[in-house]
């Protein structure tokens, strides 16, 4: 997702920041812009919609001008791709720019302010309105250093940036922050290099400072870098680091496969998507997607989820979660399966339409009949700006940012996250949910990201260990009850898209209706056995798997000893709200199958005869 490079030394400067931004495209983007400081100090700068390459058609004539510069890709949250809202974007006076990564959640209430106080806008980002307080503060004290007025502003802002910021009365000078997003600098003979990841300048050196949560720096040639924290101003020593991976490693984030990658993406990319909508301490969930609609929501008389694939396994939840907290009746069906069987359909009915793509063609084609049908389309995608989220009548995305292994992992979680939110909006908006439940839920929501990363940090390895007994097993089953069915199915599917295992999800209890036949001392059973809802019952299931001596890889929760005691192999996750149990259940699932199918020595990211974006029919 987005990227970000600088330069200032010998070099051509525009060299430099486009192939450092080729360097990050893996990360995924749907605008660049180039900025390059001329010999004079003015700025010179070039941005449009799409790719590196559109940015190229329109900047040939910068080659070689310029030793200074900086580059972006952005990937974008506030505002639709296109030229204007692509970055740098520059102050009211014209002379600070800024390239920015993240989201300044609290950028509605400083525009409002900047705008009483004269201030305009160009653009519909949150990123111009921190340029513009930058400004802001050297118009009111006209004898701050540029580094001050930069300290200033980003005290002011709350939300996730890494930042590169030029001004043209102090020539020579780029100012770089972090809080929440990565930025590294990269040190040469006589150069400097700025990028959100060191892909962009490995080439040039393998000295490298990686900038700190809360701490900036001002980097130039005449002096050096001077690191000093965002709130204090405390002067920090840089540490240097040397390099010592290759560009490919880089790309992947350190990691072998962009799944790994996303696997452990997950605490932040779930917090990605309940960021400034799930607000604990004011006790609301704010959404722009369904605060128009909300009354129209509430009043449904029935709800349809369409969708595909692990769309469709997350829709699966979405109805245990808006019936029970909503009490509005749901249907979840494959957006294959309903365009095709002439479905009754009216204007009463809400269809929510889940595509992580956006471009989903079968999904596309349910919701263009469920329109024609007069029903509201309500999408869930993770592409900004997809046809899906374009042609439906209101939405959210999920912030997991751009996924590029083709299982999907990230996606699944923020996709149960926003159908968490929805059902509890909703619920609380209707009645269903008194207060003290609703603020019981919202807690326990909140604190999903750490248990994610607890997860991982802990069931790594046990996981792997597991993994690796069971490469050669031709079957495997998964099971779970009420809310952890939905995830059994996930569990079973992800073996399957990447191991190339065959494997089935059932509702635990259907186990006795037909597959509890294919238990023997060879068959695999992933039992997802959290302590929660009917939790008595996994137990007598795992007793009967066991007296057909089935192995057992069982999920329980941490201190269980019940199934422990029973199972072959336990995975331990934290106890959370039962309606949020998949999420943690997902981890070790998705992790059983990854590494499962790197032992096997398939190809993970991109396995066999599928495509990340499904768009034929
Ligand atoms: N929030 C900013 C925007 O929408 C930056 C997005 C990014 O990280 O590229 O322009």
């Amino acid at each position: 997702m987005c990227g970000i490079v600088g330069y200032t030394g010998f070099r051509d400067a525009y060299d430099v920041v486009i192939n450092g931004l080729r360097r990050l495209e893996y990360r995924g983007y749907d605008s660049a812009g180039v900025i390059l400081e001329k010999a004079d100090g003015e700025f010179e700068i070039k941005k449009t919609k799409g790719k590196v390459d559109n940015l190229v058609a329109i900047s040939k004539e910068l080659h070689n001008t310029s030793r200074l510069g900086m580059g972006h890709t952005r990937w974008a949250t506030h505002g639709v791709p296109s030229d204007n809202n692509s970055h740098p974007h520059v102050s009211n006076n014209g002379k600070i720019a800024i390239v920015h990564n993240g989201i300044i959640e609290n950028y509605d209430t400083i525009k409002t302010m900047l705008i009483n106080k004269d201030y305009s806008f160009k653009s519909e980002t949150d990123t111009e309105v921190l340029v513009n307080l930058i400004q802001y503060f050297m118009d009111k004290e006209p004898s701050l250093t540029f580094a001050d007025a930069v300290r200033f502003a980003l005290n002011e802002v709350y939300g996730a940036y890494a930042v590169s910021v030029l001004h043209e009365d102090f020539p020579g000078q780029i100012i770089v922050a972090r809080l929440g997003s990565p930025l590294a600098i990269g040190i040469g003979d006589n150069e400097y290099f700025v990028a959100s990841d060191a892909s962009p300048f490995v080439e040039f050196t393998k000295e490298a400072v990686y900038l700190e949560e809360g701490h900036m720096a001002t980097i130039s040639l005449t002096d050096g870098i001077d690191i000093r924290t965002i709130k204090e101003n405390t002067r920090i020593e840089p540490v240097v680091q040397e390099l010592r991976f290759n560009l490919e490693q880089i790309e992947k984030g350190g990691f072998e496969h962009f799944m790994l990658k996303e696997i452990f993406e997950q605490p932040k990319s779930i917090l990605d998507t309940m960021r400034g909508r799930l607000l604990v301490d004011e006790g609301i969930i704010k959404m722009a997607g369904i605060w128009d609609h909300l009354e129209r929501l509430t009043n449904a008389e029935r709800i349809i989820i369409i969708a595909c694939g692990t769309s469709w396994h997350a829709g699966l939840i979405g109805e245990y979660l808006i019936e029970e907290f909503a009490r509005i009746p749901v249907e979840v069906e494959y957006a294959s399966e309903f365009r095709y069987r002439n479905p009754i359909v009216s204007s009463k009915d809400i269809v929510i339409a889940i595509s992580q793509s956006g471009e989903t063609a079968d999904t596309m084609a349910a919701i263009k009949l469920a329109k024609e049908k007069g029903a509201f389309v309500y999408g869930i995608c993770n592409v900004v700006d997809s046809s899906i989220a374009r042609f439906t009548d209101a939405g959210s995305y999920t912030h997991a940012g751009p996924e590029i292994g083709v299982a999907s992992t990230k996606a699944f979680t923020a996709q149960l996250t926003i159908l968490s939110l929805i059902a509890i909006k909703i619920g609380h908006h209707n009645g269903n949910l008194g207060k003290a439940e609703f603020m019981r839920l919202i807690t326990e929501l909140d604190a999903i990201p750490k248990k994610v990363e607890e997860v991982l940090n802990s069931v790594d390895k046990t996981v792997k260990e597991i993994a690796a007994k069971f490469v050669d097993a031709n079957n495997f089953l998964y099971l779970g009850r009420g809310y952890n069915f939905p995830a059994a199915l996930e569990g079973a599917l992800k073996l399957k898209e990447i191991s190339y295992i065959h494997a089935e999800g059932y509702p635990a209890a259907e186990m006795k209706h037909g597959p509890i036949a294919l238990i023997d001392e060879n068959m695999p059973i992933v039992i997802i056995a959290p302590k929660i809802g009917h939790y008595d019952k996994i137990v007598s299931n795992v007793q009967e798997i066991k007296a057909r001596k089935g192995k057992v890889i069982a999920i329980v929760n941490k201190g269980d000893t019940q199934v422990a005691a029973m199972a072959d192999y336990i995975i331990e996750i934290p106890e959370t709200a039962e309606c949020f149990s998949p999420i943690l259940a997902s981890i070790p699932l998705q992790l059983l199958a990854y590494y499962i199918a790197v032992d096997r020595g398939a190809n993970v990211d991109q396995p066999r005869n599928l495509a990340k974006s499904v768009t034929v029919e």
